[in-house]
């Protein structure tokens, strides 16, 4: 057996970035920029009120209260070009032009309509600027926005949008193609022969992939045939960067996986000290245009696929999107119930539920069910736990964990 850091930094060492793109700034949500972003335009981009009020000159509203004449109106989209001069007002709404001779504007709050709106009482006084937005204050053009790393979160998407910024160079969004082994696997929903089961970890996995920011490709479930899984890993390997399977790389007769790839890919074999999830299969499979493809075998059993893919497979495919962030959180954690095992040289990774406590800590309590094949808990966990090969922890003791949010 080999630890599971080793197993990792295998893996990692075999996923380099992929290329990098221009695309439109919303399908790069969730990439990593590649370049630098520099503003190409002021935000905003002129002087505009910040509130819905009157825009006036200071000096005329200095000994409040006073009343003003109300010369025009101007709302956001809308400019005016009347020069403000002593006496007068002009009603403006947030995010419309100051018209020039104003230096300040006045809440609304702080004013009464008077004949019809032909004239405002102001009751305060406002220094120069006030409710002022200058141009630039926002973004001033030919400043850095951002820098290769970044993260285009939605609101990264939005500063974009606003400098007129369309496309945007980020490292390229992996296809993942996933697939599923086993000839007792079914998925047409007809009634289970006698050693039959429903597929359910195809299912599951396109959908981590999809969470993990990268793009599932479904290549369905693949029959114990060498032949017929040969074919559709070489097409899954040219048509894609990087493929996931599930079952068939342990140590039973019928573990196609392992007997074709052992073939055609450059494979390491791994069983890994930890539980769930001990055997697990990395390498490298031609693309068929001089390039390879990383292969992550995954092991059949549902929980244990998907805690391997949580350990090894997800970092990885976030490392070659070049993303910064390729691990979830961990914290130190508080058990809040005891969590016993017994040492048998592995790691294991108690699947549980974890939420804040009163005292602002993270507190974790391990779901019911720990068999590999008992999803249903699994499905309810929120964190893995790590727990240390030896006896376990108390109740109040100090666990890692990782939050699966
Ligand atoms: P294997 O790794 O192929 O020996 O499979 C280990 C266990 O996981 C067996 O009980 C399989 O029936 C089960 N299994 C394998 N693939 C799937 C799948 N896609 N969905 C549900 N169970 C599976
Ligand atoms: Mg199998």
């Amino acid at each position: 057996m080999i630890e599971p850091a080793e197993a990792r930094a295998h893996v990692l060492a075999h996923c380099a970035p992929l290329a990098t793109v221009a695309l439109p700034i919303v399908e790069a949500r969730g990439l990593a920029l590649a370049a630098h972003v520099i503003a190409v335009e002021d935000v905003p981009p002129f002087v505009n009120s910040a509130v819905d009020g009157y825009a006036v000159r200071s000096a005329d509203v200095a000994a409040s209260p006073v009343e003003l004449a109300v010369v025009g109106e101007v709302a956001a989209g809308a400019h005016s070009t009347h020069v403000l001069t002593a006496g007068e007002a002009i009603r403006i709404m947030t995010g419309a032009p100051v018209p020039d001779g104003a230096d300040a504007i006045v809440m609304v709050e702080d004013t009464t309509r008077l004949d019809g709106g032909a004239r405002v009482r102001v009751a305060q006084a406002v220094a120069a600027g006030a409710s002022l937005r200058g141009r630039g204050d926002d973004v001033r053009a030919g400043t850095e926005l951002f820098g290769p790393g970044t993260v285009v979160t939605p609101a990264v998407c939005g500063v974009l949008a606003s400098v007129n910024n369309r496309t945007v160079t980020v490292t390229r969004r992996a296809r993942v193609a996933v697939l599923s082994t086993g000839d007792e696997l079914v998925t047409d929903g007809s009634p289970l022969q006698l050693g039959q089961i429903r597929e359910s970890n195809l299912t599951m996995l396109l959908g981590l992939v999809a969470e993990a920011g990268a793009e599932p490709v479904d290549y369905g479930v693949v029959t114990d045939d060498e032949d017929v899984l040969a074919d559709t890993l070489r097409r899954a390997a040219s048509e894609c960067d990087a493929i996931v399977t599930s079952g068939g790389v342990s140590m039973g007769d019928y573990d196609v996986v392992k007997a074709v790839l052992s073939k055609i890919a450059d494979m390491r074999w791994m069983q890994i000290a930890i539980k769930p999830a001990k055997p697990f299969a990395f390498g490298l499979l031609d693309d068929g245009g001089g390039a390879t493809v990383p292969v992550f075998g995954l092991p059949g059993n549902p929980v244990s696929s998907l805690v391997s893919f949580e350990l090894f497979a997800r970092p990885a495919l976030r490392q070659m999107m070049a993303l910064p962030n390729i691990d979830r959180p961990q914290v130190l954690a508080v058990a809040a119930a005891p969590l016993r095992r017994r040492p048998d040289g592995k790691t294991h990774y108690v699947r549980a539920v974890a939420g804040f406590g009163e005292d602002g800590r993270v507190h974790v309590r391990p779901v019911g069910a720990q068999g590999s094949h008992q999803l249903v808990a699994t499905s309810m966990a929120n964190a893995l736990v790590t727990l240390a090969d030896g006896d376990g922890v108390d109740a109040g003791d100090d666990v890692p964990a990782t939050l699966l949010w």
